[in-house]
């Protein structure tokens, strides 16, 4: 195993400032980006991230939206959000309950996460928008989605943990289809798990203990 430069660290739990920071960026980019839907409420689907850390340091975030069907490709790419993978898995080799559940963030990032990069490659869309500027920007966003792919190594390969960070609380259904699933899949990978506690039903936002969010006001 290689020695690294952080020591014992890597396979611990990621720093929680930084997670809670890098989520609260997330939200904030996504809910902007979606503000020109008046009547579309983004905070109403969770948002999660995955951080990965791989044996020597080097580490990677990935991004996901519970509601990807809500944004359009563009979009989503600018965000970075990963897409969804589950169609292009067969059943026995993916995350998620292939339910309701099976669009939630957990199984999204993990699917996404541990498929190779001819899956991931799989889900950019080939077909061309009419409008050439248009045009130009999706394909450069494209080619950037396709250079994350081929980039972003797998469990098999060197990954020393993970952490799920997630504003809503992984449901019972992601815990076994997803977490439960990935811990058997990857033994000597541990994957931990950070939930904010945030209920849209509820009025309730992330509890965020180590960082303050102020949003400000649009008028
Ligand atoms: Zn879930």
């Amino acid at each position: 195993m290689a020695h690294t430069s952080r020591g014992g660290h890597e396979n611990e739990v990621w720093d929680l400032a930084e997670a809670e920071m890098a989520i609260a960026f997330v939200r904030e980019q996504l809910n902007h980006a979606l503000a020109y839907r008046v009547k579309y409420n983004a905070d109403k689907h969770n948002v999660a991230l995955a951080f990965i850390r791989y044996q020597g340091g080097a580490s990677a975030v990935l991004a996901a939206y519970s509601n990807d069907s809500a944004i359009a490709e563009s979009d989503r790419l600018n965000l970075g959000l990963v897409p969804d993978l589950s169609s292009y898995l067969p059943q026995s080799n993916r995350f998620g309950c292939g339910g309701m559940a099976q669009f939630h963030t957990e199984p999204k990032l993990l699917n996404y996460l541990c498929a190779d990069s001819t899956i991931r490659k799989l889900a950019i869309h080939q077909h061309e928008p009419q409008d050439l500027t248009y045009r130009s920007i999706i394909k450069h966003q494209r080619e950037c989605a396709a250079q994350q792919a081929d980039f972003l190594r797998r469990p098999l390969e060197e990954i020393a943990a993970v952490t799920l960070v997630t504003e809503i609380n992984c449901c019972k259904t992601c815990t076994s289809y997803s977490i439960s699933r990935f811990r058997a899949r990857y033994p000597n990978t541990p994957i931990h798990l950070i939930e904010l506690g945030k209920h849209p039903g509820k009025g309730l936002n992330p509890k965020f203990t180590r960082v303050t969010i102020e949003r400000i006001k649009r008028t």
